[in-house]
């Protein structure tokens, strides 16, 4: 598709977002905190509270089934919007959004896979969610008397992702777990998680954190070969504290949340079942192609106003780089202004972004930033007018 189609084609989908076309003197900057909501999603759970909104697997009457029915359904929808492989062999467990979902997996699921001596990797630089609950797991272990090491997973700064040979080198047969990110929270890269698995061999299990994939570029769960991915509904366009944890289903133990769960997100996963039909619509693709347009047009107007850094790879920077795109995310510091307040001066202007600490794990930016993030929604009209305020503080 054309670059003047593609603008044309925003254009038409930012008609779909009622929060967005009703206050058309802000621009929302923070998709990757939470995404906003398209008119099919509102509608979806409207139409789910009026029709249908009961109990699932409880009740024998239609609107129990009805709603025992749609979450069925979703994880089907789960699973076929992320190129699952095997179907039939995975499971998809409904959570509130990632943090809640890689909890899970390290306190229900790996916490009985580890044994004495055996190793795990972790992101430190990603965002905590994907650090703490692994620790805690470790801990868990040793108050057992099961002892595990935990390898820090190594990072390329040339390029800002993993550092796959790096990696291959630190793993061993007894190296049963390693967590990764899809796309990084802060720097917008893709971490090139497709090349883990050869790193770290066949029986590694490898857990993905797709908080700022899905919903924003193609996931393809066959090509990255990983056994868990995790991701926020709430970050995919879906109703707050909905998400899911998909598992493959073939290494260790089946996924199965330990003890009795209550009553599901229903209204979030009707919600997630429409939001994932929307993106299908939408195209992955072009709302991945487009997001990273607008961060290149936002990270190229940085590079010319002296008193900005951008935060991250630096060769992402560089014309012609491998590693160019950023993932709609762009995060970066004024020389002389506190990031928190900057946030509030560009929210004078009518900008909603992030200005704190972005919950980076231990090893991450250990001083606060500005961090933009683009949807499919946004346009280049909204990141040339920042350009412009920005401009005006250098
Ligand atoms: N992982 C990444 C990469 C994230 O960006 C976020 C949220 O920003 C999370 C995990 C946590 O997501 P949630 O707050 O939806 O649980």
């Amino acid at each position: 598709m054309a670059e003047e189609d593609l603008a044309a084609w925003s254009s038409a989908l930012r008609a779909e977002f009622p929060i967005v076309t009703g206050h058309p003197g802000l621009a929302y900057l923070d998709s990757a905190a939470t995404a906003q909501k398209p008119r099919a999603v509102l509608e979806a759970v409207q139409e789910y509270l009026t029709t249908s909104n009961a109990n699932a697997g409880r009740g024998t009457y239609p609107w129990a089934n009805r709603t025992t029915n749609l979450i069925e359904e979703t994880r089907g929808r789960v699973k076929a919007f992320l190129g699952d492989p095997d179907p039939d062999a995975s499971s998809v467990h409904f959570v509130s959004g990632t943090t809640e979902g890689l909890r899970l997996v390290a306190l229900d699921w790996l916490t009985h896979e580890l044994r004495d001596g055996d190793e795990i990797v972790v992101p430190f630089a990603d965002h905590e969610a994907n650090v703490s609950p692994w620790l805690e797991a470790v801990a868990a272990l040793d108050r057992r008397g099961t002892r595990v090491t935990v390898r820090e997973m190594p990072y390329q700064l040339s390029s800002g992702d993993y550092d796959a040979d790096r990696l291959a080198g630190l793993v061993s047969a007894r190296t049963r777990f390693v967590a990764v990110t899809h796309v990084h929270h802060v720097y917008g890269g893709d971490m090139n998680v497709h090349r883990i698995r050869r790193a770290v061999g066949p029986d590694a299990v490898i857990c993905m954190d797709a908080a700022q994939s899905v919903g924003h570029l193609p996931v393809s769960l066959e090509a990255l070969d990983v056994d868990f991915a995790v991701f926020s509904g709430h970050k995919a366009l879906a109703l707050p504290g909905s998400g899911a944890v998909w598992s493959r289903g073939v290494r260790g133990a089946p996924f199965a949340p330990r003890g009795w769960s209550g009553t599901p997100n229903t209204v979030g996963i009707a919600s997630l079942g429409a939001a994932l039909d929307w993106l299908d619509r939408a195209g992955p693709a072009r709302i991945g192609r487009w997001t990273v347009e607008l961060a290149a047009r936002l990270t190229d107007g940085l590079r010319t106003l002296a008193p900005y850094e951008v935060v991250g790879c630096q060769l992402s920077l560089a014309e012609g780089s491998p590693v160019q795109q950023r993932h709609g995310i762009v995060t970066f510091r004024h020389r002389d202004i506190d990031a928190a307040d900057l946030g509030f001066i560009l929210f004078s202007h009518g900008f909603m972004v992030r200005a704190d600490g972005l919950c980076q794990g231990r090893a991450g930016e250990n001083r606060s930033s500005v961090r933009v993030s683009l949807h499919a929604y946004n346009s280049r009209h909204e990141v040339d007018r920042l350009l412009e305020v920005l401009a005006e503080l250098s």
